[in-house]
């Protein structure tokens, strides 16, 4: 599980949230909806160390990742700490990030071999049969160049899962794509949870909200102003603020 203890950050004088609160649970696909601007994208951040928090805690499996403490106060961790935490972390963002002058499985090879310490030939195969999940064995050989965004995202994701996170957290994965290709990143991400991924979801679909998560978050100026199922959030809200955003967005 990933829980996230009375967590505060800010940037400078603006302050992004205060003391939120959230435990996902193994398997869990959990997906965070709201406005711009309410913290969404900061909030997965921080789990990825990506962030720096400024209160509260974060755990991963009751392993506190967030920061130590030393001598009664809180300490940041070393560079070498937050890598091995990240470990335990993948992240997919909205923009891939492959490495170009590597082919599809070579970037997905590359962080076993070096990180997990792993054979060519182990990561070899297991990148082959990630491949084969999102769909893309036969662009093994292509340069991120070669693939359509949408191709290139499920690389990304491949990518991730071949470091066998404990969770894995998207960042609008799908928003920087053209239309056309929104639906196969989304149908991957769909396997992924209905084959017990665990996973936080930040996304502006609904649609895929709706469909996959076991838990909906909605999320509006800092704060966690609701959670429950896609029924309870979708259909069934009494939330003056989630009614009036889910209107905006439909
Ligand atoms: P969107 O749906 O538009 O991506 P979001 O809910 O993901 O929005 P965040 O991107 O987390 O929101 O931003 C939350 C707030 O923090 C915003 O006011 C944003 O301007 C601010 N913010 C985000 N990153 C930084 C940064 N690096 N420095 C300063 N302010 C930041």
């Amino acid at each position: 599980a990933v829980e996230l203890r009375n967590v505060s950050k800010s940037f400078g004088n603006l302050k992004v949230f205060d003391h939120v609160s959230l435990t996902v649970e193994r398997n869990e696909a959990v997906v965070i909806i709201g406005p711009s601007g309410s913290g969404k994208t900061t909030l997965i951040r921080c789990i990825n160390h990506l962030e720096e928090i400024q209160d509260g805690e974060i755990l991963v499996n009751g392993t506190r990742v967030s920061h130590k403490v030393v001598g009664g106060k809180r300490a940041p961790l070393s560079e070498n700490e937050k890598t091995a935490n990240r470990r335990s972390v993948g992240m997919v963002f909205q923009r891939f990030n492959l490495f170009p002058h590597l082919t599809a499985l070579q970037n997905i090879v590359e962080a076993p071999m070096h990180v997990l310490k792993q054979t060519r030939q182990e990561a070899t195969e297991h990148a082959l049969a990630l491949l084969q999940r999102v769909g893309l064995a036969d662009k093994k050989d292509q340069y991120p160049a070669q693939l359509s965004g949408g191709q290139q995202q499920r690389v990304a994701i491949a990518r991730v899962l071949a470091m066998k996170p404990e969770i894995v957290l998207f960042d609008e994965p799908t928003s920087a794509l053209d239309p056309e290709m929104v639906g196969e990143v989304l149908a991957v991400m769909k396997e992924l949870a209905g084959n017990g991924i665990t996973m936080i979801v930040v996304t502006h679909e609904m649609g895929f909200a709706r469909e996959v998560a076991d838990r909906v978050i909605v999320m509006d100026k800092g704060v966690i102003i609701e959670e429950g199922s896609p029924d309870q959030i979708f259909s069934q809200s009494k939330n003056a603020r989630t009614v009036s955003f889910l209107k905006r967005v439909a």
